[in-house]
């Protein structure tokens, strides 16, 4: 097993999971790949714990390289929460939200924070993440990598330009994380990550973007699961609706379809950033400036993991046959939300909101899984107006929101982070 860059096509550079890991982005820009997609071992079965499910499926993935024998206790670290598969009346709900950040990022950033803590003690070597955030991402690797031995996170967000909650996500850790606070814009913190890993006088700089193979792996687990559950419980192979912005995680159901899991077809749902429904519907790939919608995490008009998907379906024929995906309005959002409150009292975030309007348009009656990307409450300001309701937090989001804020405010010279 090795992995090569997307845009590598005679495969003349080969590494290992680890070093892929490390590495992030390949030298040529590329995303890195798995050389195969290795058939399900019969030792994946759901009588295993979670963490011990995502060793097993995880292992070819990991033959020869050095993480190898690690793999179950990074899974046990990684994944210390439940991953829940709801039913309710019409729809199974993957709750992907149940980490301690209440959305599915958890995953991808804990076993990348994880997996490089075990390299990095072997190695004796240390490294510093440096991550530009306008929510999301930011609170998610923050968490993953507070107290990971010889790692420290630099989280950047733009003053006034992120929710409060989101802010005090960011902003209530210590140790080995440090937060700023820039007087600028996102594309200013964006601007300064980049100035600082393109000095020469600073190293052992790395980044956790969600093109790092380290998150994009985890994230094929939970479908391997999710799809073996549904078919126990119902004997049918599922359709998965992913609410899907960069394409990273829809990348990993698809490597999990790839591996044997029992999933009948895969589905996007994406907001008014229409990118990849035109696409499917022309046949030209054209990439764009994102629009701001009410599911702002899926707000992507050039999805960075579409190499990936590229190097799964080369041809537009194979893409159209494997791929689909609609885009859902925030008029839609909104009705969405309202309807599924009152139907079901069951209270979906935004981006959750576009897989099950997908759902409703598209493939009323079949055997449908929804993913739920994030926890209701993390969008309070969109959802309750709309519910006329308050949706309490879960108890790790509280207890994050209330932890005191620390934080350093600069301006937008990357030199005032070191
Ligand atoms: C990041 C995110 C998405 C989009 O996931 P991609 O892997 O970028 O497609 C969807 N929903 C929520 C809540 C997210 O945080």
């Amino acid at each position: 097993m090795y992995y090569y860059s997307t845009r590598d096509k005679e495969r003349a550079v080969k590494l290992s999971a680890s070093q892929a890991i490390l590495k992030g982005l390949a030298a040529d820009g590329g995303l890195f790949v798995p050389s195969v997609l290795p058939a399900l071992s019969d030792k994946v079965s759901l009588s295993l714990s979670y963490a011990d499910f995502a060793a097993e499926v995880l292992k070819p993935f990991f033959e020869g390289d050095e993480l190898y024998d690690e793999l179950a206790d990074i899974c046990r670290g990684a994944f210390s929460f439940p991953v829940v598969l709801n039913e309710l009346k019409d729809v199974s709900v993957l709750e992907l939200f149940h980490g301690p950040t209440s959305a599915f990022k958890d995953f991808g950033a804990r076993f990348l924070a994880f997996s490089m803590e075990k390299l990095l003690v072997r190695k004796g070597e240390k490294l510093c993440i440096l991550v530009a955030t306008s929510g999301d991402t930011g609170g998610a690797v923050a968490s993953a990598f507070h107290k990971r031995q010889n790692l420290s996170v630099k989280v950047l967000f733009p003053k006034g330009r992120v929710a409060e909650r989101q802010r005090r996500q960011l902003t209530c850790w210590d140790d080995n994380i440090s937060s700023f606070e820039v007087r600028g814009s996102f594309d200013d913190c964006q601007r300064m990550v980049k100035s600082a890993f393109v000095d020469p006088s600073l190293s052992g700089l790395s980044s956790a973007n969600s093109i790092n193979l380290g998150r994009l792996l985890p994230q094929m687990v939970y479908y391997v699961y999710a799809s073996m559950l549904y078919k126990e419980r119902t004997g049918k192979e599922p359709v998965i609706i992913i609410p899907s912005g960069n394409v990273g995680n829809c990348t990993g159901a698809y490597w999990a379809k790839a591996i044997g899991a029992p999933i009948k077809r895969i589905v996007l749902a994406v907001n008014a950033n229409t990118t990849i429904p035109e696409y499917l519907e022309s046949g030209e790939y054209k990439p764009r400036d994102s629009v701001r919608t009410l599911a702002n995490a899926m707000d992507v008009g050039a999805p960075s993991n579409m190499e990936r998907l590229f190097s799964l379906f080369p041809s537009y024929e194979e893409m159209k046959e494997n791929v689909s995906a609609w885009s859902v309005s925030d008029e839609e959002i909104k009705k969405t939300i309202v309807d599924e409150y009152r139907k079901e009292g069951y209270v979906l975030c935004p981006h959750t909101a576009c897989a099950e309007r997908v759902r409703l348009d598209h493939f009323d009656g079949e055997p449908v899984i929804i993913v739920s990307t994030a926890h209701p409450a993390k969008f309070d300001t969109v959802v309750e107006p709309l519910i006329g309701a308050t949706v309490p937090m879960p108890a790790a989001l509280a207890d994050l929101v209330n932890r005191p804020s620390t934080f350093t405010e600069i301006g937008t010279d990357y030199r005032e982070l070191f």
